[in-house]
């Protein structure tokens, strides 16, 4: 505590005591400091106190995210550790330290914050399946043909597009599509030798690392394996492969609920599953069968919420649904019919809210709701998933899907850290 009438010559030595006034000074050149005016590494961290993690609720203090703290003079520098490269709070956080410290501490510091992340895991199984893989998120559906591999894909390349690092496997063994979402059609994983053990090497596409059973049978070949037989291939994938470090890596399953499912869980160490549906009621039936599988105790994977897909159509503006059509002279004609030159009302073709209506009901979150969009079904048919596209609506519905589902992951990495701890968890 500084005395209301002790001043401090700043001093290179240090402090020195000031027996008349009874309190202490210091010598800093020829300034006349205030010792309570001095930037202190604990008033910093008092301030970042003020700082909450929004998605964990806890300050990052608290959270052990502040590393890495200097303090010189006016000069203020410290890191953030995030949970994750791809948090949608980063630069909230940014600015909200840079102002905590400003605000709390000294209107002229001089506040340099670094964003870094180490991504959270709960995992505790290191040196057995995939080791080096921080996050295992399974994409399942009820029924095929709701976008469950469309939401895959576009999750997959929006969390590598915010700079995760990600792997993708086409476990959809009966109708692989991922090589033709990533326009890898073509491409031969290579064998590469690693310890003395042949491993395949996955092909990399928009900075997503995929492997998939597409990539071993022909384009016209069917692969008519019974369920075994089926997993064992599948399980390849995850072992038989060099997939190196991951924060992320996003499992594109079979529809339906099945062994295939069941021999995956219990193979492979998953962080969570999310459940892709279309509002319809027949496609909500498979979707409560879908969670409820995940939930059953021999399966037993957190569910981190349903994505509703083709949730509403918006009519562009030159179609018979969508009002007056675009003048002859218009840049809009002839465009493809993205949504970004929609006008008309939405439309909900297979029913309105109902995933999100079901979401609520079992008590899972809702990661959000896809509109059905030419674009995302020709991204998908280019081999370029429409989350890549800059400032379209579908783009930023998507991308706020992969937020929420980042989010899921680290609250549920954080209780479980938390519950095992029986501690405030530290992160990371
Ligand atoms: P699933 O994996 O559930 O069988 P797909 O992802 O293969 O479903 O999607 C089925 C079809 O619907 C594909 O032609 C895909 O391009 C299209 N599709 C998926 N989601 C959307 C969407 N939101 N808007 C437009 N088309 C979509």
């Amino acid at each position: 505590m500084c005395s209301t009438i002790g001043y401090a010559f700043m001093q290179a030595a240090g402090t020195v005591n000031d027996h008349l006034a009874g309190c202490k000074w210091k010598i800093e050149q020829i300034n006349l400091v205030h010792l309570c005016d001095m930037i202190t590494k604990e008033k910093i961290l008092d301030a970042l106190r003020n700082v909450d993690d929004p998605d964990l609720k806890k300050d990052i203090v608290t959270l052990g995210m502040v590393r890495d703290l200097v303090v010189e003079g006016k000069n203020v520098s410290f890191t953030v550790m995030l949970t994750t490269p791809a948090c949608p709070m980063k630069d909230l956080i940014h600015k909200a330290s840079v102002n905590a410290v400003i605000h709390f501490v000294d209107k002229d510091a001089n506040v340099k914050v670094k964003m870094d992340a180490d991504t959270s895991s709960r995992r505790t199984d290191a040196g057995a399946i995939l080791p080096h893989v921080k996050n295992v998120i399974a994409v399942g559906s009820g029924k095929g043909g709701v976008g469950k591999s469309t939401i895959a894909a576009n999750l997959a390349a929006g969390l590598a597009k915010l700079g995760a690092k990600v792997g993708l496997v086409d476990a959809d063994i009966y109708g692989p599509s991922q090589t033709i979402m990533f326009d890898v059609m073509d491409a031969k994983p290579m064998i590469q030798k690693i310890n003395g053990v042949d491993k395949m090497v996955p092909i990399e596409s928009y900075g997503v690392k995929l492997l998939s059973i597409g990539f071993f049978a022909g384009a016209d070949q069917a692969v008519p394996w019974r369920g075994p037989m089926a997993s064992r291939a599948l399980m390849q994938l995850f072992s038989d492969a060099e997939w190196g470090e991951l924060d992320y890596m996003i499992v594109d399953l079979p529809p339906g609920t099945g062994d295939i499912h069941l021999s995956f869980v219990q193979q492979v160490p998953v962080t969570g599953a999310v459940v892709v549906s279309t509002p319809q009621t027949v496609a909500l039936a498979d979707a409560r069968k879908a969670v409820g599988m995940f939930r059953m105790p021999a399966i037993n994977v957190p569910v981190l919420g349903i994505v509703e897909n083709m949730s509403y159509f918006v009519a562009p503006a030159n179609s018979p649904e969508g009002g007056e059509p675009a003048p002859d002279n218009s840049p809009l004609r002839g465009q493809p019919q993205v949504a970004s030159v929609a006008q008309g009302p939405k439309l909900y073709i297979f029913g309105k809210d109902g995933a999100k209506n079901l979401a609520a009901e079992i008590g899972v979150p809702l990661l959000g709701q896809i509109p059905i969009v030419q674009s995302i079904r020709e991204s998908g048919d280019a081999g370029r998933p429409a989350i890549l596209q800059e400032n379209t609506p579908q783009s930023a519905a998507l991308m706020e899907m992969v937020n929420q589902i980042v989010q899921q992951v680290a609250i549920a990495n954080a209780q479980k850290q938390e519950k095992k701890k029986g501690i405030p968890f530290i992160l990371a």
